[in-house]
């Protein structure tokens, strides 16, 4: 593409991605210095459009940033009043008591809030200091500087032809080039993902982990909605077959998030985590809470489990990775987005200082230590040990032994060192005939729905004549690889449907429906044979979520 003629804009730091990590940085970059020239690129059609997040908030990292956020009006207007967790059987449920768990694991002082809301409050913010924020404008390239170093992206192309070529209705898009580049693209993002393979930055790290996190908003009956609840469960009904659970979070007007994750690290690849989402919600307890109501949205997206041992190097030349394109959630409290912000705030305090000193293209290494040894790396550290125990030993005995470590870590010492992860996601999916298929009841249309009626409440829209984003290394891969050694497994791990395969004339073939997806990611992690790289289609494509 070398040869594409762009225009160029120069900003003191460009941002890739409006999530609360990208936002915090430019937010904390203009509260330092308002005549820094500060980006920030969306490729939601608005912010927030993209951002799926259960969420229950821990405000650190908003106190952080903008102390008076309550007087300033950020949507956080749900104190958790009640916290649950139930380990489920088939037909009914135990209530774990709140007081073995360590403290960290307290909700108290937090919020059910919509992520996607909290995202547009804060682009307001954004926007008050003088930030440029332009939704709409995805950022497919990275452009480097003669010395190698990060200089900045190419955002904003639209109308390619299908093929991928230019065509009469091509926009080129144009480069913007920042003294730093911030890559907040969230998890498993795919400029990160060229970057922490171009600068070897995962080098001797464990592989990041991930899980697949389904979620839908229900309406439900006033006499059985208790705003300011939050509820998870485990057990039934993955028992055995993989690591997860759900969270039931009761927000405000009547609504309840309802959502399910599923570790991607399992090994059944007849293992069908939308499926199992679906056939949770008829567990009675769950039945009995959404009987009458009416889910209203639907979208999905990976989640990054990894955690401390597995952040990669977040600095190089001219660019650093913030929040969940580095891994930042802390697993056993299903929380990211107060690391995502103090990620942000970091590595903008980093950023000025380094331009104030005449400084730019470098590493922003001081950005590097903070996370490690400031807030971000004492909360990932203590729950190190929870997901490579549960991936070790199963749900039960790692609950008591990672409740354990999680006490000792909270008084500063752990027995267990610092667990490995061992395999990728992709590697822990092992051959279809070690394992039996999976008997999933059909969704009745009530509580549980197929998964294209269910991608319609995500108001997912891709133009059509555009090349697919989700890119096949080897076009042959699915059906003379994946199908026969996997039972092609895509067919069942994509949470939109995406990926097909139906009897051609000279048999199976492999269809990939492109404009379903809903940018979970979860094909560039989980695919046995590492065949699918997810790149960005056009900006205003992909979901787009009301107040997930
Ligand atoms: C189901 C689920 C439930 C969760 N529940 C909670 C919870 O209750 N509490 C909690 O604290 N955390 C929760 N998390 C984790 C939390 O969502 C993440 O930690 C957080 O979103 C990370 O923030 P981020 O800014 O790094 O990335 P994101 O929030 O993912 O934001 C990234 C943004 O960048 C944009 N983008 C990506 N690539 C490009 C590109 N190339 N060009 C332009 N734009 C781009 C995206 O569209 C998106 O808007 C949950 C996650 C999931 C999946």
């Amino acid at each position: 593409m070398s040869e594409i003629e762009r225009e160029a804009m120069e900003y003191d730091v460009v941002i890739v991605g409006a999530g609360p990590a990208g936002l915090s940085a430019a937010i904390r970059l203009k509260q330092l210095d308002a005549d820094l020239s500060v980006v920030v690129l969306e490729k939601g059609s608005e912010v927030g459009a993209h951002i799926l997040s259960g969420a229950v908030l821990d405000p650190c990292g908003l106190d952080a940033l903008i102390p008076d956020w309550k007087e300033k009006g950020a949507p956080l207007n749900t104190p958790v009043t009640a916290d649950n967790f139930y380990m489920l059987g088939e037909a009914g449920g135990v209530r774990i008591p709140n007081f073995p768990m360590p403290p960290l694991m307290n909700n108290h002082g937090n919020y059910i809030v919509s992520m996607g809301n909290v995202c547009r409050w804060m682009a307001e913010q954004a926007e008050e200091l003088g930030v440029e924020i332009f939704p709409g404008m995805a950022c497919s390239e990275l452009v480097y500087g003669e010395n190698g170093e990060v200089k900045g992206v190419v955002a904003g192309v639209f109308g390619l032809e299908a093929d991928g070529s230019y065509g009469p209705n091509t926009e080129p898009g144009m480069e913007l080039h920042g003294k730093y580049v911030f890559i907040s693209e969230g998890v498993r993002g795919s400029l990160a993902k060229e970057l922490i393979a171009k600068y070897d930055l995962s080098a001797g790290k464990e592989p990041q982990k991930f899980g697949i996190g389904m979620k839908e908003i229900w309406e439900i009956d006033p006499a059985k909605h208790k705003q300011g609840t939050v509820t998870h469960t485990m057990g039934w009904p993955l028992g055995g077959n993989a690591g997860g659970g759900s969270f039931i979070y009761h927000l405000e007007n009547n609504q309840v998030y309802v959502g399910f994750v599923v570790h991607l690290n399992y090994k059944n690849p007849h293992l069908f985590p939308y499926m199992e989402f679906q056939r949770f919600k008829h567990h009675p307890m769950v039945a009995e809470l959404l009987k009458g109501g009416k889910r209203v949205a639907y979208g999905a997206r990976a989640i990054s489990e990894g955690g401390y041992q597995s952040m990669p190097k977040m600095v190089m030349p001219g660019a650093a990775l913030l929040g969940c394109s580095v891994g930042m959630v802390n697993v056993p409290r299903i929380k990211g987005n107060h690391n995502a912000m103090l990620s942000g705030k970091a590595a903008a305090e980093a950023a000025y200082k380094a331009i104030q000193d005449g400084r730019s293209g470098d590493e922003l290494t001081a950005y590097e230590t903070e996370v490690r040894t400031g807030a971000i790396g004492k909360d990932l550290k203590k729950v190190r040990n929870v997901k490579p125990m549960w991936s070790k030993w199963g749900m039960l005995p790692s609950l008591a032994l990672g409740g354990l470590d999680m006490w000792t870590n909270t008084l500063g010492f752990s027995l267990f060192g610092t667990m490995k992860h061992g395999k990728t996601d992709a590697a822990a999916t092992e051959p279809a005939d070690k394992h039996k298929p999976i008997d999933y009841p059909k969704p009745d249309g009530k509580l549980s729905f197929d998964r294209l009626t269910n991608v319609s409440f995500s108001f997912t829209n891709h133009a059509e004549e555009q090349p697919c984003h989700l890119r096949l290394a080897d076009p042959n891969v699915p059906i003379s690889v994946n199908l026969p050694k996997f039972d092609e497994p895509a067919q069942r791990y994509c949470p939109a449907g995406v990926y097909e395969v139906l009897e051609g004339e000279s048999g199976p073939e492999f269809r990939v429906n492109f404009q379903n997806c809903v940018h979970c990611k979860t094909c560039d992690i989980k695919d046995p044979s590492q065949n699918i790289n997810w790149v960005t289609p056009q900006g205003g494509d992909g979901p787009n979520y009301p107040n997930m």
